[in-house]
């Protein structure tokens, strides 16, 4: 065998780079399913399920491509494990000249394959991936010589690079990010009909593969029983299709807004399909932009679409490849509180977190506000450790993959390297997700948004007031966040002193709770 071409769980493109001058009749593909992948944090079923039914329909659309493919599925019998154990079993049985991959996501799997192929003596030749708009190279060279980055300067050089939404060097409609205009709430009478969600039914394969996840994988956290995530190219086409006809028009109005039961509203559900490498972000802006030619969806909808996926999405790729792997212990603000044990059931008296929650463990999705600022904000103002964030981030969620899920959890979400990306940490009281969900969370809940202190005291206004007063000599001069730090020093001494208390009987229960929630072995 000339070359073995390596393919990971998130590498599902029969065109990446990995698959250049591959030639049937002398080079073979390796996939394996391993335990270690879905444990080394503590994976979702869900999420395990989503990767083993794609990989398995991937492995399909190769055979009949002709491309010879050593598979190992996670129940053969004699599998080791682990994507470095199972290489060198592959390599010991197949004898190749050499190894070739396309790049992966994940600093960790980089840095253990890149240790196997040494131990094994074996040239592994990593190739670019051309998945991304912009390579790791570019991105380090727009980060050279800036001590903070910001994603609006990226985004710009992006839509000039690649001539989106531009009207020759000008952006469409004078302005470049229509943010203003997308931070709506729906008021008292809801969001009205939202689309109906597109769904899958699982096939043969990934009825087995559901199975499979169910017998193996027992403890983990997660629900099986309403899987309907695309699996195959073709299905992430048709979700891509579907998202452009029925949901684009009113993204952009709605980008912000929550509302209870509505996992979805007009959010795309794409970011699993892209990071399995179903779909091209290059097809997907691409799709996006040709609608609002077309007319008939706001340019406030298309650009707020296209800044998360060729702004945000390739931002972030950027930051975790430039501040891996330092950036994985980054923890500015000194948090070391657990995370609420309640975040891997969703049994919570808040309805606005149980809301969240109980839908992630559910399906594996919620949209970008109910992570940031509903569960986000409450473990940065509870002051959770961010590496167990950032363990719960990965763990739950069908789009998770270290690349971009770190960044946003530990930089945007939890501010834990200190405003490398964020010109402010994202904090508010229980007052936002008032105005955002129009009341509705608030009107089910025991406790007032506006109370600070006292028995009917919303935990996230408590804590956001403690936050800032912990935090009230690094942020005072703020140019975003002072005025609100400045709002202390009208605040008498006994009350700063009640919400600190208070703030510390939240935590004290809450460390409570994970210890007993530890005994119990959940
Ligand atoms: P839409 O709202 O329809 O947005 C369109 C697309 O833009 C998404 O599919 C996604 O590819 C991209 N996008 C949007 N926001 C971001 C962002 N902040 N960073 C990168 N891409 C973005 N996204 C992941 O793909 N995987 C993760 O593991 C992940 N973890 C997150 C953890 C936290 C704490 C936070 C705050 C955000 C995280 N995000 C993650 C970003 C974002 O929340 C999800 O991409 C989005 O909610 C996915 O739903 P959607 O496809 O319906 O997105």
């Amino acid at each position: 065998l000339r070359r073995l071409v390596l393919v990971l769980g998130d590498q599902l493109d029969a065109t990446a780079s990995a698959f250049d001058d591959f030639d049937p009749c002398r080079d073979a593909v390796w996939m394996a399913e391993v335990r270690e992948e879905s444990t080394h944090v503590w994976s979702s079923r869900i999420r395990i399920a989503l990767f083993l039914a794609a990989m398995r329909h991937f492995a399909t659309t190769l055979r009949e491509l002709g491309r010879p493919l050593h598979y190992v599925k996670l129940d053969e019998p004699g599998n080791a494990g682990s994507l470095a154990a199972e290489l060198r079993r592959a390599v010991q049985r197949l004898r190749p000249e050499c190894l070739v991959m396309t790049a992966p996501g994940d600093w960790r799997v980089l840095d253990a394959l890149r240790a196997e192929a040494a131990r094994l003596g074996l040239p592994l030749e990593v190739r670019e991936d051309r998945h991304f708009f912009c390579t790791v190279r570019e991105f380090a060279q727009h980060a050279r010589g800036r001590k903070t980055l910001r994603m609006e300067h990226f985004y710009r050089e992006q839509r000039q690079s690649h001539g989106v939404l531009m009207d020759g060097a000008v952006p469409v409609g004078g302005r470049w990010n229509l943010d203003a205009e997308n931070r709506e709430a729906f008021g008292p009478h809801g969001p009205g009909p939202v689309p109906a969600p597109v769904h899958f039914e699982p096939d043969a394969v990934t009825r087995e593969v559901l199975a499979l996840v169910a017998r193996e994988f027992p403890e983990h956290p997660g629900e099986l029983g309403s899987f309907t995530w695309p699996v195959t190219r073709a299905q992430a086409l048709i979700l891509l299709d579907s998202f452009m006809q029925h949901r684009l028009p009113d993204f952009g109005r709605w980008q912000d807004a929550l509302w209870p039961d509505e996992p979805v509203l007009w959010h795309s559900q794409l970011s699993a399909a892209m990071n399995l490498r179903l779909l091209q972000p290059r097809e997907v802006v691409a799709a996006a932009e040709a609608r609002w030619r077309a007319g008939g969806v706001p340019l406030a909808s298309a650009e707020g679409f296209i800044r998360q996926v060729l702004g945000w999405r390739e931002f972030v790729r950027g930051v975790y490849w430039t501040r891996m792997p330092g950036l994985a212990a980054a923890n500015a603000l000194a948090a070391h509180e657990p995370l609420p044990a309640f975040y891997w059931t969703g049994k919570t008296d808040l309805p606005c977190l149980a809301d969240a929650l109980g839908q992630t463990l559910r399906t594996g999705y919620a949209h970008h506000i109910q992570r940031l600022m509903v569960t986000g904000l409450f473990g940065l103002l509870l002051g959770v450790e961010p590496a167990q964030m950032h363990a719960w981030y990965l763990a739950v969620y069908v789009d998770a993959v270290e690349w971009v899920e770190l960044p946003n959890t530990l930089c945007m979400s939890q501010f834990a390297d200190g405003g490398g990306i964020t010109s402010k940490p994202y904090v508010a009281s229980g007052r936002y997700i008032e105005r955002m969900s129009s009341g509705r969370f608030c009107a089910q809940c025991r406790h007032a948004p506006g109370q600070r202190t006292g028995p009917a005291a919303c935990p996230f206004t408590t804590l956001y007031w403690d936050f800032l007063q912990h935090h009230r000599e690094r942020f005072r001069r703020h140019p975003r966040l002072g005025a609100q730090v400045r709002h202390l020093d009208r605040m008498s001494p006994a009350d700063v002193a009640a919400v600190q208390a208070q703030a510390e009987a939240l935590r004290a229960r809450n460390r409570q709770a994970h210890d007993l929630a530890g005994a119990a072995g959940e």
